[in-house]
């Protein structure tokens, strides 16, 4: 696990892309796939957060520019993806 001046470093760093591209989520089928990788995932905590970069995946698991903190990384970020936007719903909606 990351040091906490490094996670929030970080997730600043990741909610200034999701600004930048927006504020966008994944569609609903994105974010079934996403969330049920991480769930499967070995850096899984029983608190829903990422043992890597120590985020909350039930949120950052929605953001378009998020990809999985992983080397290689299990799932990548979808912004500039190849769905048509209102493709599928958005799931926060
Ligand atoms: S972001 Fe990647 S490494 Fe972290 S829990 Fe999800 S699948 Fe695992």
């Amino acid at each position: 696990m990351k040091g906490f001046a490094k996670m929030v470093w970080d997730f600043a760093e990741a909610l200034k892309k999701h600004g930048n591209d927006g504020f966008k989520h994944v569609t609903v089928t994105d974010y079934t796939v996403r969330m049920s990788t991480c769930v499967n995932c070995e850096h899984f905590t029983k608190t829903q957060s990422c043992g890597l970069c120590g985020c909350h995946m039930p949120v950052k698991a929605r953001w378009r520019t998020t990809q999985c903190a992983d080397n290689p990384p299990k799932w990548l970020a979808t912004n500039g993806s190849k769905r048509k936007e209102g493709a599928d719903t958005d799931p926060s909606d």
